[in-house]
């Protein structure tokens, strides 16, 4: 398949009433991207997706798909596919009735369509269950069915919402795989929705944080993770402390910290909590202004010289391990 063309959000707005839910973004998405669009709870990240697949109009500012304007076209002829949260599939039609819907709503034949149907199942290796119905599946079952829906209208663009979320815990993960390996032979650009910090890591080549309708921060994945630009990016995608000093507030990396004797240190407070995290201990103190502040400590590291709550404790970095933020 492989996409060949960017898709530029371009001061992309949207209104419901009084509610500004997307405000005035602008993003470039490189073909072949996988990217993750990531953020809190109601900042717009749904809103975001439906306008680019053409589910929900703009209200202001455009999308361009190879420079071509499609912010106004219907959905079938924008060059995208979502797949949704809930799957959505049809409970009395067939795994592979399911798959070749879309085609047999546009008119393909029925020869074509069974042929592309099966290599979709082939694709996301559900060819054994092509005759099942979707309630004899399972939930990762009913999601390879709904990616093998999605990508029969050979997308240059995959918009996924939240897909991994009905998932248990463990499933997630071996599903999250599963989609980069997809998106690295399909080479098409896939938009992944999602509130989970780990999922975006583990995923994207591409970060694009939003907070409160816009975008806080975008960027290749571990440039973000490692620059954050604000004090609710840090926050959010966890792994950082962010102190107030008196020069400035500054993100610091949870492994970066150091234990030192209190004195001289550059932090100096009091052991609020310790916990034992397998690999590592995370190790909490209350330091000057109240701010509690995490160093996560290898295991080796921590019981080579073992602390406890109430202890008194230094804290330091290397320099270049501060992270100056954005006020
Ligand atoms: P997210 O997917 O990041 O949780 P949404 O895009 O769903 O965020 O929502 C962004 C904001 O827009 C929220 O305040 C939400 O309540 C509001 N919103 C979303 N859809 C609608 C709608 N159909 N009508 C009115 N308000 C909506
Ligand atoms: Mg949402």
């Amino acid at each position: 398949m492989r996409s060949e063309l960017d898709l530029e959000l371009v001061s992309l707005t949207k209104r419901y009433g009084d509610t500004v839910a997307v405000d005035a973004i602008t993003h470039l998405f490189h073909a072949g991207t996988y990217a993750c669009l990531l953020g809190p709870s109601g900042c717009g990240k749904s809103s975001t997706l439906r306008m680019i697949a053409g589910h929900e109009s703009v209200t202001d500012g455009a999308i361009l798909l190879g420079g071509r304007d499609i912010s106004r076209l219907q959905p079938a002829l924008r060059g995208t596919a979502m797949m949704f949260q809930s799957y959505a599939l049809f409970p009395h039609l067939t795994v592979a009735e399911n798959v070749a819907f879309g085609p047999r709503m546009r008119g393909v034949d029925a020869k074509t369509r069974a042929r592309r149907a099966a290599e979709m199942l082939d694709l996301v290796e559900m060819t054994a269950l092509s005759d099942r119905l979707p309630a004899q599946l399972s939930g990762g079952q009913q999601q390879r069915v709904a990616l093998a829906r999605a990508l029969i209208t050979e997308p240059q663009i995959l918009l996924l919402d939240e897909p991994l979320s009905a998932l248990d815990p463990f499933l997630r993960v071996r599903m999250r795989a599963e989609l980069r390996k997809l998106q690295r032979k399909l080479q098409i650009t896939f938009i992944h929705v999602t509130h989970g910090q780990d999922e975006a890591l583990a995923l994207a080549d591409e970060i694009v944080v939003m907070n409160d309708a816009k975008i806080e921060q975008a960027g290749p994945t571990r440039d973000v993770f490692e620059a954050p630009a604000t004090a609710f990016v840090a926050r959010f995608l966890g792994s950082h402390n962010v102190i107030a000093l008196p020069q400035g507030q500054i993100a610091i990396r949870a492994d970066e910290l150091r234990l030192r004797p209190a004195e001289g240190a550059r932090l100096q407070g009091r052991i609020t909590a310790v916990e034992y995290q397998g690999t590592h201990v995370a190790l909490t103190a209350s330091v000057a202004g109240n701010q509690d502040v995490t160093a996560l400590l290898t295991d080796k590291d921590f019981f080579g010289a073992p602390k406890d709550v109430g202890e008194a404790v230094g804290l330091d970095w290397d320099a270049r391990a501060a992270r100056a933020l954005e006020a």
